[in-house]
């Protein structure tokens, strides 16, 4: 425990006092700032109370540099995601999000046709699931799946769609079944 002096009777009193036991005076530690290296045998307690007494304790290097480390991470993290992408980049985003437009537009479709949608299940193999694009802002579109019919069997199905985007709207133009 360390004794510091009270700014009013300049007696010495535990820095845990959040008043002073001599004088009465509230805060009697306003403005006194201690180090990093003189609080460090402090509990988490007695700093608090010199804190309430109006004291002050110094970040410690240790503590200045986690900070800045941190600022420095959250600085890379921003600059990162503010990076533009490389026309190269920007047109792998572009076809990837297209061809996720035009399976879902078909997927929309084909539940449309099924007896229980809700049975459906996409075969796993990446040919399972193929948009290829034709051009144009066109894409085919190949799904293999599983649903139940009505006489609650589940069969395979294989189905086709031709999809165009029309402004920011996927569209199937065309739909083929076969088994
Ligand atoms: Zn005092």
């Amino acid at each position: 425990m360390a004794l510091l002096n009270c700014n009013e009777c300049k007696k010495e009193i535990s820095h845990s006092a959040k008043t002073c036991p001599n004088c009465g005076c509230t805060m009697p530690f306003k403005g006194q700032r201690l180090s990093a290296k003189q609080a460090k045998n402090m509990s988490g307690k007695e700093r608090y109370s010199f804190v309430k007494g109006g004291g002050k304790i110094q970040t410690s290097t240790i503590q200045k540099i986690s900070a800045a480390f941190i600022l420095f991470i959250i600085f890379i993290v921003i600059i990162t995601i503010m990076k533009p992408s490389t026309p190269e980049e920007q047109a792998v985003k572009d076809k990837e999000a297209h061809e996720k437009g035009a399976r879902i537009a078909c997927m929309t479709e084909v539940h449309l046709q099924l007896k229980d949608p809700g049975s459906v299940v996409y075969g796993s193999n990446p040919s399972d699931r193929v948009v290829m694009s034709t051009g144009d802002n066109r894409w085919t579109v190949q799904l293999k799946l599983k649903s139940k019919n009505s006489y609650n069997a589940y069969v395979l199905s294989t189905f086709v769609c031709r999809v165009s985007l029309d402004g920011k709207q996927y569209k199937v133009l065309s739909i083929n079944k076969s088994k």
